[in-house]
């Protein structure tokens, strides 16, 4: 800025001046004939450190870069010169300003950073090929964003190249111009502007050509049987037809396996109601801290997993069949398959319809290994139906399911390993709140295993058993009477007819759906596990809202799905809960943020009930009040995450949360002490000193 400011106080702008050049020009030329290494390198010097101090003159600068030069040299010249100034530019932005700027308004950039990590290199080709944004004010904005400099060079010399080949052009016949704005006539400004605008136009065409293609293969029924199918009965399924059938639409759903899918029958319910059998006598083995010497249970293995059973029977009607056709939907027990966009083949019937809304779900990962074979092993599909307790189980896979169901087989009496790959569990989550879980894990005698990896599994003498490599890279014998994998769940594609109709799947094998929620085949929607990218029964539920509007209303309006503000809990004893940013994603996505920490040891209602363990974790924007981010480890941590989640929904600050009576003693009072550890940290320092000296001047 000095800089700058003494260039225009020491009058050197004059340099700049067009007249002035004009009359020079001639001289230049004939020094540049005597020594044309030395002018072309001081030229180049001057151009590249006058752009990178974001001295304007840009444009006068390469006019004169073509009176000297001539047009091939004078572009060579100016183009490099132009993008290595425009890269010291960026990067002194980037060292100088970057950390002010992010934390000042990190939580707008964020959604920024994304875009621009997406599609950052066709907004900066826009950029430099729409003349009118100032060619200094770019580089120092783009690098207060998280472009890449290797992209953030190319694209710029790419995108700068026609406009300094049109003024080094005019620099050829610089006694011509009498004035900057003849050079570029307003038709050429705009051909540009259409220039830079084309990739990013460009980008969404084979979308929508592919989408048109997809439709015009088929024959498009003349009438149709319903305006919406729902394939699968799932969460995301029964909430589509259930959001359908409210709206009046007619609606089908077609379900090849039981009512409620993954969630009633597999996943949320059984798992909860275990950990629920669990926890009871894991607080009973606690008993001495509530004063009682000791406490035991007697109880059957089997007898537990039927109540897991009566429990999904308690809830089954909720999801049935027969409430769903009283809700005004009409269910089908069939296997679906997708024939064109607009027809689906029930039992060989095909039926028409509209729109079409893929909810297959997912189904449990099993890895490719040796000797799979040849043992029994289980998945959270398949172990519910176990009677008999297995003395030694092996979990594979450190995440929520992993832990979850671990830590309740433990309780249970099973000897548990947990074996994970990572070097820690519960990895989406921050080291701190997944080694408070681990710490609780093997206090209660869980073995841990980590930076291990399962080689092969087998029998011998009737034993089974598997070798891993350790932490230590050493082959290890774990014997084991039951293995359970937990390793990530695989959307439910193969079998539906979707790879002839073409619908793309992402990386990761689900579905890939537009901010609509709509597949490449502009009919047919997706939501839930087979689509993503969370797989909870509430992000199915709320997915499942935009696909079904979307696709019933979508030609009059449509929304695009709202990823901002989706909670997780991990049911474990400690539970883990969070929302929005955690620590490790704040710094992966360049966002600066302030913690704000409280201990549930300083929570009444926590030393009460005897579970002082965990901690409540408050990420905010620097010097605000506005919640980036909350990560909640302790007892009821999914019940005071609630409170959060909604404030962040609504833009409610932590000052909000602290203004809120909470009834005393509650849990939910930690939310507030949290609050109010954020407000003593920005207390008003000044304010209080005052006012120390005026009660001190009222005393005497
Ligand atoms: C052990 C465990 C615990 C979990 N705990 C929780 C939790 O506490 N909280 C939480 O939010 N989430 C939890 N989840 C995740 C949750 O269960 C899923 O995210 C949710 O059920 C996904 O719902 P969905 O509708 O997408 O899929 P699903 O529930 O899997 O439903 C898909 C349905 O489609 C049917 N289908 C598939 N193909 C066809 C076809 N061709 N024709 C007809 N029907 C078909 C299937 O039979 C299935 O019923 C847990 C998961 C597991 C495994």
């Amino acid at each position: 800025m000095a800089l700058v400011v003494a260039f225009y106080a020491l009058g050197f702008n004059q340099y700049l001046n067009l007249d002035y050049l004009k009359e020079k020009s001639a001289g230049f030329a004939a020094y540049y004939d005597d020594n044309p290494w030395q002018t072309s390198l001081w030229f180049f010097l001057v151009y590249m450190f006058s752009t990178a101090l974001s001295i304007p003159g840009a444009s006068t600068f390469t006019l004169v870069g073509g009176a000297i030069f001539g047009l091939s040299w004078g572009v060579v010249l100016v183009s490099f010169a132009s993008t290595i100034g425009a890269s010291l530019a960026f990067l002194l932005s980037r060292y100088v300003f970057k950390d002010a700027v992010q934390a000042k308004f990190s939580s707008k950039l964020a959604d920024i950073n994304t875009g621009i990590e997406k599609e950052g290199a066709f907004y900066l080709f826009t950029l430099r090929l729409i003349v009118v944004f100032p060619f200094w004010l770019i580089n120092l904005l783009m690098g207060l964003t998280a472009i890449k400099l290797r992209t953030y060079f190319w694209v710029s010399q790419l995108g700068m190249l026609p406009a300094t080949i049109v003024f080094v052009n005019a620099g050829t016949q610089l006694a011509k111009v009498d004035q900057l704005s003849d050079i570029l006539s307003p038709t050429i400004a705009v051909s540009f502007a259409l220039l830079g605008l084309f990739p990013l136009m460009a980008k969404s065409i084979p979308g929508i050509v592919h989408r048109y293609q997809a439709l015009k293969a088929h024959k498009k029924p003349d009438s149709f049987d319903y305006n919406l199918v729902v394939i699968g009965a799932g969460s995301a399924g029964l909430v589509s037809s259930f959001i359908a059938a409210a709206v009046k639409a007619k609606v089908l759903l077609i379900e090849k396996d039981k009512m409620g899918g993954d969630c009633l029958n597999t996943g949320c319910v059984p798992s909860k109601s275990l950990i629920k059998s669990s926890r009871f006598l894991a607080d009973l083995s606690r008993s001495q801290r509530y004063g009682i010497k000791s406490a035991s249970a007697e109880f059957d293995f089997a007898e537990v997993m039927e109540r897991v059973s009566s429990v999904i029977q308690q809830i089954e009607p909720h999801d049935s069949i027969e409430r769903y056709t009283e809700l005004g939907v009409e269910c089908r027990q069939a296997e679906a398959r997708i024939v064109s966009p607009w027809e689906v083949d029930i039992d060989g019937k095909k039926i028409t319809s509209q729109h079409i809304i893929i909810a297959t779900g997912a189904k449990p990962r099993v890895p490719t290994i040796s000797g799979l074979d040849k043992v029994q092993f289980y998945t959270s599909e398949t172990i519910w139906s176990l009677r008999k307790r297995p003395e030694r189980l092996l979990v594979v896979g450190g995440g929520p399911i992993g832990c979850e169901l671990g830590q309740s087989f433990s309780r249970l009496g099973s000897k548990v390993t947990i074996l994970d790959i990572a070097e820690r569990i519960m990895l989406p989550e921050d080291r701190d709140a997944g080694d408070l879980l681990k710490g609780e894990l093997e206090s209660e005698g869980v073995e841990l295993k980590l930076n291990a990896t399962i080689e092969s599994v087998d029998v011998e003498n009737g034993q089974q058993y598997c070798v891993i490599k350790n932490a230590a890279a050493e082959t290890e014998k774990l014997e084991f009477d039951a293995l359970l994998f937990a390793i990530g769940r695989q959307a439910n594609t193969t079998g539906l007819g979707i790879e002839t109709l073409g619908i793309q799947l992402t990386k990761t094998g689900t579905i890939e759906v537009d901010k609509y929620m709509r597949t490449s085949v502009p009919t047919i929607y997706a939501c839930g596990d087979v689509a993503g990218p969370y797989q909870f029964t509430h992000t199915a539920a709320h997915y499942a809202w935009y696909s079904t509007v979307n696709s019933l209303f979508g030609d009059i309006w449509r929304f695009k799905a709202d990823h901002r503000v989706i909670p997780r809990v991990t049911f474990t004893e400690p539970e883990i809960a969070s929302v929005g940013y955690n620590e490790e994603s704040a710094k992966a996505a360049g966002i600066m943020v302030e913690k704000t920490c409280f201990k549930l040891d300083q929570l009444d209602r926590a030393i009460v009930d005897g579970k002082t363990d965990g901690f409540i974790k408050v990420l905010t924007v620097v010097g605000k009040d506005k919640i980036l981010g909350v990560t909640i480890v302790g007892e009821h941590a999914g019940e005071l995450l609630a409170e959060f989640v909604l404030a962040m929904k609504h833009g409610l600050g932590l000052n909000k949360i602290l203004g809120t009576i909470h009834a005393y003693p509650t849990w939910a009072e930690a939310n507030k002490y949290t609050a109010g550890v954020w407000k003593k940290n920005h207390k008003p320092d000044k304010l209080l000193t005052f006012l120390e000296r005026y009660h001190r001047a009222k005393r005497q």
